[in-house]
């Protein structure tokens, strides 16, 4: 039995945040002894797996009232967290002097492209506001003109592919500091770059490149070839919250949590989503996702209900089955994978691939939306076994 009430504070709410919360504010057997608030900057929740599309202009927003993914019982604070005092349990918030004070806190503000490791002049795709910024671009660039995507892993596949199949008179290229596509199989690979290049999306690949301007990029070796809107989507971290707290955070900025995804430093502080780092002994095989932060949340919030009721927290169990790419929006690719992410042989391409892509995109939100209905019902893939973890 818990006797007294729990002040959990919650923040960031994206994938993970607004998991957790609902995956609190809903447990009955806690409904009397906890208080859920959730502290995000905006009233909407951002959908990021869309930014891409918002940026192509495929969809309009990638905004969906918080309300409607939110349990009634958590509290919405808007602002944004300054500081952290871990010794005095408060959250600063920016702009004012109020403060949050919690009990225990969730640390889920996601990923962010420090301006620092993005070239002046290159555009980013951490948030809607760099979506529409995008856009607005693109929408302005002059047919024939030539856009470049830095950094081929799967979103900079997504976002290629997106502008390439909207504004197909633009020359669109996909630059890669490895080989494009180098994390799938040979025959997700085969089938990625086949698809490029039906939509005449020119591969570059072993190239890095270091510096862009208005209307060229350059490489490390220094050539320099034009480029009327360059769009990096290498390069991100974490936000700098927890580290100017004076937490433990790794090289990235990132949260560093235990198994069961509290704090060493500070047990009452736990962490999930792309802003937190976790012992690789649960979570070496993970990568900054939505396929990654849903699971963190719900096992978060999991971890935090055991604490309450006074029961051991479980060691975090996360793994994978399948890579879900879009390819535009008439095609995509779905990659079978190991649970530790390695890939299969088996994938699915095409129309149908696009389809189920599409799907996995709703899919997000249906699991989020769940958890209000049915507490507890969101389950995920368990982590490899010891002996299959990297
Ligand atoms: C273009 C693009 C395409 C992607 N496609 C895929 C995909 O297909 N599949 C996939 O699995 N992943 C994809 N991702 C990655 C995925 O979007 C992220 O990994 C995921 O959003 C991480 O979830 P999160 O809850 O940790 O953080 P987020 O969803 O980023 O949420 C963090 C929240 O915290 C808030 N916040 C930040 N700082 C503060 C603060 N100081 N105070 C209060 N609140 C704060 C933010 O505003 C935000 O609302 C894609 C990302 C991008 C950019």
């Amino acid at each position: 039995m818990v006797s007294k009430r729990c002040r959990v504070v919650i923040v960031g709410a994206g994938y993970a945040g607004v998991m957790a919360a609902n995956r609190l504010a809903g447990n009955q057997r806690l409904s009397d002894s906890i208080s859920v608030t959730v502290l995000n900057p905006a009233a909407d929740f951002v959908e990021r797996i869309r930014l891409h599309e918002v940026a192509a202009g495929t969809r309009e927003s990638a905004s969906v009232l918080m309300r409607t993914l939110l349990h009634q019982r958590a509290a919405m604070v808007e602002g944004t967290a300054s500081r952290i005092d871990p010794e005095h349990r408060k959250v600063h918030l920016a702009g004012t002097r109020a403060t949050l004070d919690y009990d225990i806190l969730l640390y889920a503000v996601g990923s962010t492209q420090a301006s620092s490791k993005i070239p002046a002049g290159a555009y980013g795709l951490k948030d809607s506001e760099d979506a529409r910024r995008l856009r607005d671009r693109l929408i302005q660039l002059d047919p024939a003109a030539t856009v470049s995507v830095i950094g081929a892993g799967l979103t900079g596949i997504e976002v290629a592919a997106e502008i390439a199949e909207q504004y197909p008179h633009l020359q669109v290229r996909l630059i890669s500091r490895g080989a494009i596509a180098e994390s799938l199989s040979g025959p997700g690979r085969h089938a990625v770059t086949k698809r490029l290049s039906a939509l005449g999306v020119e591969m570059v690949e072993n190239t890095d490149v270091k510096r862009c301007d208005d209307s060229s990029i350059q490489t490390a070796g220094g050539e320099a070839s034009p480029s009327d809107c360059t769009i990096w989507t290498a390069g991100f971290s974490a936000p700098d919250l927890a580290r100017e707290s004076g937490l433990v955070t790794d090289g990235l900025g990132r949260l560093i949590v235990g198994e069961s995804l509290s704090c060493p430093q500070y047990p009452n502080i736990f962490g999930a989503g792309d802003a937190i780092q976790a012992p690789p002994s649960v979570a070496g095989h993970l990568r900054m996702s939505c396929a990654t932060a849903l699971p963190l949340g719900a096992h978060a919030a999991d971890n935090i209900i055991a604490r309450l009721e006074k029961r051991a927290p479980a060691p975090l169990s996360a793994g994978y089955m399948l890579r879900c790419i879009s390819l535009g929006r008439k095609s995509g690719l779905i990659q079978a994978v190991h649970a530790d992410d390695r890939p299969r042989s088996l994938v699915l391409r095409g129309r149908l691939a696009g389809m189920a892509k599409a799907q996995m995109c709703r899919m997000t939100l249906s699991w989020i939306r769940g958890e209000l209905r049915r507490n507890g019902s969101y389950n995920w893939p368990t982590g490899p076994r010891p002996a299959e973890a990297r």
